[in-house]
């Protein structure tokens, strides 16, 4: 094989593209990753993680909990008028950076073989049942199959003329790591008029402090000080945990256009996995879950078609949108509505106190925007 031509191309490092890139090579074919940031790297996000991905994690090898993972069992959730409910989590995860997260499994993936480069593809064209992917320095590689694993947002959506891309999206997301008080084994969800904000520890016992609001909320505001001061802080277990915690980051993480918008799982003959095939709200803390899940439903399917198993590349595309809609579709849908009933401020106290009556609701919603441990 020439240096440049690969059995898999996986674009995009993140949870879906590393995941997939070390189940693909552990099965002993050529593959590479091309990721366009270094590692290791923070990235916006709650870092809750499921538990429904640890018997493929200890598949690839890969335990979290020896980078210092935080076993999380509880659940808090208030509401933007501070009342609270609070529960077990029926599965339970942890708490781990994405910052240790994704640097940990990309050298997991350099130890199986996968060759990673840093480098931004620009350009995928298909032909001849063959993929060649261009990039910004100017390297062409060629694949039998390739996986989309390029996240929520990137220059290939604007490439591939994607649907959601061509939307403008409300939402936003802010991010700080602080040191201060806060039970490791605990998630908080707190709700402020226009979004929320998750509470968990990580692996290094700092406190992930992760909120997503819109920009009606925010643009009346002139900076993220003084939103947090006049928004945030009006739900009381903010303004404990903001005011005496010490900020670790010189400023908070920001990201914009974060688009919840249907997406296909298949776009010009490539697999998508993780957040480029869809991504559920970040209230429901299962995106992480769903991108590690979406890797294993495409490499399981692409060994089988590398293997000859499954006949035709038509049959593998079919296998995998029809295996993805039914793996996640309702999950989507179901965190959608969640999102939507809780950004009602009218609503959601309302829902709160249906649910304070009704305790045994809080675990069944849970589950229904989660999976099963996923089978080996
Ligand atoms: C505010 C917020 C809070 C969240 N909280 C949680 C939570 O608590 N729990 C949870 O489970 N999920 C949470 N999520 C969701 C979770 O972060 C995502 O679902 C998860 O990161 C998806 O992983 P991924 O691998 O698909 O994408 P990513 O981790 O985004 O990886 C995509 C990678 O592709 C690279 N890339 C893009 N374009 C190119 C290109 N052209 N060439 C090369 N590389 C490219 C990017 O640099 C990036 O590293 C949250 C999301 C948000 C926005």
């Amino acid at each position: 094989m020439n240096s440049d031509t690969f059995d898999v191309i996986v674009i995009g490092g993140g949870l879906a593209g590393l995941t997939s890139a070390i189940h693909l090579a552990k099965s002993n074919f050529q593959v590479a990753l091309i990721e366009k940031q270094g590692y290791p790297k923070h990235k916006v996000c709650g870092e809750y993680i499921s538990n429904e991905v640890l018997p493929y994690l200890k598949f690839l090898d890969f335990d979290p909990f020896e980078f210092g993972a935080k076993k999380i069992t509880d659940f808090e959730l208030t509401t933007h008028n501070n009342k609270k409910i609070e529960a077990r989590l029926p599965l339970g995860g942890f708490g781990m950076s994405r910052y240790e997260m994704d640097f940990q499994l990309f050298n997991r993936a350099q130890k199986s073989g996968v060759q990673i480069l840093q480098d931004t593809v620009e350009d995928v064209q298909f032909s001849d049942d063959i993929f060649q992917i261009k990039t910004k320095t100017n390297r062409t590689l060629t694949s039998k199959i390739t996986i989309g694993a390029f996240g929520k947002r990137s220059n290939l959506d604007i490439k591939f003329n994607r649907d959601f891309i061509k939307k403008k999206s409300p939402y936003l997301g802010v991010k700080i790591h602080v040191s201060g008080d806060f039970e490791d084994t605990k998630v908080a969800l707190h709700n402020f008029k226009g979004g929320y904000c998750g509470v968990s520890k990580v692996e290094n016992d700092h406190i992930n402090l992760c909120y997503i609001t819109n920009y009606e909320s925010f643009k009346n505001y002139k900076n993220i000080e003084q939103f947090q001061e006049k928004v945030i802080f009006k739900n009381e277990a903010l303004k404990t945990i903001f005011s005496s915690s010490i900020p670790q980051f010189e400023r908070p993480l920001t990201i914009s256009q974060i688009s919840f918008e249907t997406k296909n799982p298949v776009e010009n003959h490539m697999l998508m996995c993780g957040d480029s095939a869809g991504m559920i709200h970040p209230l429901c803390g299962n995106g992480m879950g769903m991108a590690i899940q979406s890797a294993k439903l495409a490499s399981d399917l692409i060994i089988r078609y590398l293997k000859a198993d499954i006949d035709n590349r038509q049959a593998l595309e079919d296998l995998y949108a029809k295996s993805w809609n039914k793996t996640f579709r309702l999950r989507l849908r179901v965190g959608h509505t969640i999102a939507y009933l809780f950004r009602q401020d009218w609503l959601a106290p309302k829902l709160l106190v249906l649910l304070r009556r009704l305790p045994f609701l809080v675990p069944l919603i849970i589950k229904m925007t989660h999976g099963k441990p996923i089978k080996i």
